[in-house]
Order: C-alpha cells, then structure tokens, then sequence
C-alpha cells in the first residue's frame, strides 16, 4: 500500500498547471496570479498629503514658538481629486485634505490638529520639519517595479493592490471544470425529511465550500443511488463535461461500491485505490486521458481529510500556486494518544497553548464519521509508524488546517 507521501506525488508528477486566462478581477478572488503584475507608474504616483492640514514651506516655521507663532496666510485649499490652482510661496500655506495631491512649492504639511485656524490666517506655534505627512511618489513601488509575483493568491488585498495598478483583468491559470458526484442511497438533501435509515448528504457541502475556499466552483452535480448502471451513467456524464471529477463514497471493499468498476468499464486507469492513512484508506486516484478522478471515502471526515491531503495539493497545482504542499510544522502533545494502526493517522487537534509554547490535544470524537472533531480543529497531528503509546510531551508533526 502506497504511504501518504508516495500518493500525494504519485499525483502531482502527473498534474501541469493549466492554460493562462485573463479574468475580471472579482473572478479572480482566490485563485492564483499566472504573470508577475508590475507597476504601470509609480506607487503613490505622486506626491500627497497623508493628513489633513496645511502645505507649507517648513523653513517659515523656523523660529515658530508658542510664545511667538508663525503667522502664515491661507491662499486657497486643494480637495482630494484636484489640482491646487497656486503655488505655495514663502509666508503663505494651502488648505490641503487627506490624499489631495500635495501644491508646488510646499515642502511640509502640518496636521489640522497642529493649527489654529483665524479666519484667512492660520498660526503654527512649533517648527515643522521638512518632509512630514507627505507620501512620496514611487515611495512604494517606482514605475516598473514587480509588486506581486506569479504565484500569488489572489486574497482581498492582492486583488485590492491590482486594483490600484488599473488593472481591470488579471492573468489567472483558467480554473478547471470540476464534476461532483456523490453516490449512496441512504442520502437526503439536508431541509428535506428522513426516512428511517436514511441520514442528510454532508459530503456534498463540505467539498463545495471547500472548492469555493479555493476559488473554484462545482460546474455539474451528481447524486447517484448505489445502482451499478446508474452510477456507470452519471460517472460518465461527469467526466464527459468536466476537467476533474470528485466522487464521494462508493469506493471501498462492500458489494454496493460501484465507483471503482465504473471507472474501469469508461477506460480510466486506476493509479492507486488505498493509501496507508487513517482517515481516508480507501482513497482513488484515477486518469482518463488528461482528465483526473479523485475517489474519496464516503466517511465526511475521510473525504474532507483526503480532500486536504490530496486533492487541495493537485488543485493547487493546477492552479499555479507556488506552494502547492500542506506545510507541516512542530508540536507538543499535551496529552498521551493511542496510535492504534501502523498507518499514518492524521489526529484532528487543538491547540491548548500556543505561548510560550505550542501545545496540542485531540479533538474529542476521532472516528472518521465524527464531524465534530474536525469541524473545531486546528491542526492535524500526523502520527507515523508503528503502533503504541506517543506520550505527553513528544514532540509531533502538525498540519495546520488551511482550506484556502
Ligand atoms: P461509503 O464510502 O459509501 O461506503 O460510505 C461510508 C460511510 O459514509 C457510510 O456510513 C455512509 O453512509 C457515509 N456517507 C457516504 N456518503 C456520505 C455523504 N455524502 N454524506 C454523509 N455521509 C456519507
Ligand atoms: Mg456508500
């Protein structure tokens, strides 16, 4: 049985990153940059006032004192969005407001705060020094410059910033068509009511909030009873009209799990169809063509869980993220935990503490159809080899739980 290392780059030594698109830049929320965005002009591209105050020539303040203030005379005030209509010269100031472009002459702006105001006078009692409240042209980024690298998601603020470069599309790698197909005839769309050995379809949500964190959205559902044609029917529809296919369920030992024999009967080549975890075993990966089929056990911890350790990465790398891997990082064990399997468990944890050090503890309810645990978790704490007692105190590796 391959480990969980071997899987996850047994998948991505057959996934590229996907064909450049420029999208609108809302479209673009979360998935990731494909070109370095550079600056089409300088940041701030020219010079302004970061308060409101008074432009001004900081030498006329010179010997400024509360005993005897400067007394300047206000020739005119310059709104957000216009140009002054003078200059400022020796004894005289312009009114000027947060983000209004700073009047030629002035070399220093005083805050409002800093002013008394008497009628067209205004007196400053204290000396301003040169350059103050003033943000520079290019003091962010000049003309050229890289101010976000291929690579990038495109959070709020990176989209924010390419909006201030003018940017109304942004090259993005084109998102994939992703089919979801959920099988098993015990499932009900949650709102509806439950017959008696039926229980509400939880895969369904997880995976697409979990598609949507990442930008991507489900472009065909499926739901199919565990019906071998049926599924072999929706199976085939889903991989006809989608770049990649998800299935929940059905992938397992029992005499109702279909997805695996469909599969084989539409020509995919089944790459792996177990991996040494707990949760999420029974995890497929298929190929057809240059489609991908990711099988995930039905279990709703198992499937978010092999989502996160196998399928988010894939995606990911579709999508041209320069970090495609969970990052893995170090943990104390507040408590001891039982390792029951020789496979490597991924334990949803909690953080107890995280100064002065980090202390994590398992969330209550570690069985694979037990959403709670997962649902309040930080962390997964990755316990590998054999099985025993990993005491209070080790040192574990933990997988920060990200689904952006
Ligand atoms: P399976 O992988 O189809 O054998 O399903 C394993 C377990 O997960 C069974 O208890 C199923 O009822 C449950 N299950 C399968 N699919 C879902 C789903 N979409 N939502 C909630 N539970 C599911
Ligand atoms: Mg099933």
């Amino acid at each position: 049985m391959l480990g969980y290392f071997e899987a996850q780059q047994a998948i991505l030594e057959r996934v590229r990153s996907r064909p450049v698109v420029q999208l609108p830049l809302l479209a673009a929320r979360n998935l990731i940059l494909a070109e370095d965005a550079h600056a089409p002009f300088p940041l701030p591209r020219f010079d302004h006032s970061a308060v409101d105050g008074y432009a001004l020539r900081a030498a006329d303040t010179l010997h400024a004192s509360t005993e005897s203030p400067a007394k300047l005379q206000v020739l005119s005030a310059v709104r957000t969005g216009s140009v002054a209509d003078k200059e400022v010269t020796a004894g005289a100031v312009i009114q000027v407001f947060t983000g209004a472009m700073l009047p030629a002459g002035a070399d220093t702006v005083v805050m409002v705060e800093d002013v008394e105001r008497r009628g067209s006078e205004i007196l400053i009692a204290a000396h301003a020094a040169p350059d103050k409240n003033i943000r520079r042209t290019g003091e962010e980024f000049s003309a050229g410059a890289t101010c976000l690298r291929a690579g990038q998601q495109l959070t709020p603020p990176a989209l924010s910033l390419l909006a201030s470069l003018g940017m109304g599309h942004v090259p993005v790698h084109d998102a994939p068509r992703i089919a979801l197909l959920i099988t098993g005839s015990e499932l009900i769309e949650p709102g509806l009511p439950l017959g008696p050995a039926q229980i509400y379809n939880s895969n369904r949500y997880g995976l697409e909030s979990a598609l949507d964190d990442m930008g991507l959205t489900v472009t065909a559902l499926h739901v199919a009873e565990d019906h071998e044609s049926e599924l072999q029917k929706q199976l085939g529809e889903a991989m006809k009209r989608a770049d990649v296919v998800l299935t929940s369920g059905g992938v397992s030992v029992g005499d109702v799990d279909f997805v695996k024999p469909a599969l084989l009967s539409l020509g995919a080549v089944i790459h792996f169809d177990k991996v040494a975890i707990k949760p999420g075993k029974p995890f497929v990966f298929a190929t057809l063509g240059d489609k991908f089929i990711f099988g995930m056990p039905g279990n709703p911890v198992s499937a978010l869980v092999t989502f996160l350790l196998f399928v988010k990465p894939a995606l990911a790398k579709m999508l041209g993220r320069a970090e495609h891997l969970p990052r893995i990082t170090h943990a104390s064990l507040g408590c001891d935990i039982k390792k029951r399997s020789p496979r490597t468990e991924f334990v949803r944890g909690q953080f107890r503490t995280l100064e002065p050090t980090r202390i994590v503890e398992p969330c209550r309810g570690q069985e694979s159809h037990m959403l709670g645990g997962l649902a309040t978790a930080d962390v997964l704490i990755i316990l590998d080899g054999e099985p025993r007692i990993v005491r209070e105190g080790d040192q574990v590796q933990v997988m920060p739980i990200n689904w952006t």
